[in-house]
């Protein structure tokens, strides 16, 4: 960053404060990764230079002969790494991907089925604030009181009752497995499309570790840089039917031009993801999610739905007299980061919340084990029940961190 420091200063500084926060925090945050140096190279690269409005081969823009090639890559890599008939790389977010199968299937006003966002779906399932419930009529269905898990039954008698075009499965903050031939069934009954934003489990997906959705879906959206660790983005993959309409939705519909670097980084992410190590990393991830959760759980915590099929795990802090705002800061004090969560049957606003939301993915690439998430949990009971001083804890923090060092 030779550059930055000498004309940038400013940017150089934080640049280089965030690199040690990084280093120096115990990553919890369950949509967050560590991208690997080549995905870093690809996206600091003159890639970022190119206009290419269009797709491969019918761009508006000359020069596109090698960005046209890089492109392909990555769509192809991905119907390779899932399976599926069509990829389109090109959103920017994954915000976009799902607000590009939305402009291809749906009109304004229409009805739409989604999670409710206070247990556990995304703001572009439909909240009251989002384009997504602004634009069109989203009604919700949520989870069961008792198990906390998805609540079928409900799925389909709102299904029956509402008559979507769409029903939206996928969550943010849901930590067991999506039955995604349920979801197909239902949507079947009512004659809607079946819709699946995978972003928080895409990486499970791709190893095989989480039940495909593409055998059941129309229209798959993702984010590449949760689980599947690539760069900040969106894609979206569907079945070859659709292939024309979701292309043009994401463009001329929704965006200009793709950023190529971060299609780059779409690539080289998609080619790791089709490597054995790949698989190896998500098994780690799995088993990391249990042995937290086991320790959480013998420290006292309640876990939603009690435990975890996945890489997450949402907790209600409210046993311990704390709001999530709160075991948010007192985590932070520590340097381990989490997010404050609603859970079901929220009392606190979205701002307090009663939850705290916490993923394995990020520390599982810098390369832990079951028994330093056992550690991890252990230190989280201690802070959140003030047993220990926080500064001890933290030592304790910076310890384990410096045993697993990000980047060179
Ligand atoms: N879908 C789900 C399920 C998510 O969890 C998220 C982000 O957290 C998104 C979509 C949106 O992704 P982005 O932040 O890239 O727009």
């Amino acid at each position: 960053f030779k550059g930055l420091k000498q004309n940038h200063p400013k940017v150089y500084e934080n640049l280089m404060n965030e690199i040690k926060r990084q280093n120096e925090h115990i990553e919890l945050i369950a949509s967050e990764n560590f991208v690997s140096e080549d995905i870093l190279e690809a996206l600091g690269s003159p890639l970022n230079n190119k206009y290419a409005e269009g797709y491969p081969g019918k761009r508006y823009y000359g020069g596109c002969e090698y960005v046209d090639v890089i492109e392909d890559i990555a769509r192809d890599k991905m119907c390779e790494l899932f399976g599926a008939d069509h990829a389109n790389v090109q959103p920017h977010a994954g915000a976009n991907a799902n607000l590009g199968v939305y402009l291809a299937v749906l009109k304004p006003g229409d009805t739409v089925l989604g999670m409710n966002l206070s247990e556990g779906g995304h703001l572009t399932h439909g909240s009251p604030v989002n384009i997504s419930g602004l634009y069109f009529n989203f009604e919700a269905y949520g989870l069961d009181s008792e198990t906390e898990t998805i609540d079928y039954d409900e799925v389909e008698r709102k299904a029956k009752e509402c008559k979507p075009k769409l029903i939206v499965a996928g969550a943010s903050a849901y930590p067991r497995i999506i039955d995604f031939k349920r979801f197909r069934e239902i949507c079947d009954e009512v004659g809607a499309y079946l819709m699946v934003d995978m972003a928080h489990i895409a990486g499970l997906v791709a190893a095989g570790l989480h039940p495909s959705p593409i055998p059941y879906a129309d229209f798959v959206t993702t984010t590449t840089h949760k689980t599947l660790r690539g760069p900040r983005g969106g894609a979206i993959l569907c079945k070859a039917e659709h292939a024309k309409a979701i292309d043009k939705a994401i463009f001329p519909g929704l965006q200009g031009g793709p950023l190529e670097h971060v299609i780059a980084g779409k690539a080289v992410c998609f080619e790791e993801a089709l490597k054995p190590e790949f698989k190896s990393y998500q098994e780690q991830v799995l088993k990391n999610a249990q042995a937290l959760a086991e320790e959480l759980t013998n420290g006292g915590m309640r876990l939603i739905s009690g435990g975890t099929d996945n890489h997450l795990i949402l907790a209600d802090v409210t046993t311990f007299g704390l709001t999530g705002k709160e075991a948010e800061a007192l985590l932070h004090a520590v340097n381990i980061t989490c997010n404050k969560n609603t859970i079901p049957n929220e009392k606190n606003s979205p701002f307090v919340t009663s939850g705290i939301r916490l993923g394995t993915p990020a520390m599982t690439t810098r390369g832990l084990k079951e028994d330093d998430f056992r550690l991890i949990g252990k230190l989280i009971i201690q802070t959140l029940k003030k047993e220990r001083d926080p500064e001890e804890i933290k030592k304790e923090v910076l310890e384990l961190n410096s045993r697993f060092p990000l980047y060179k």
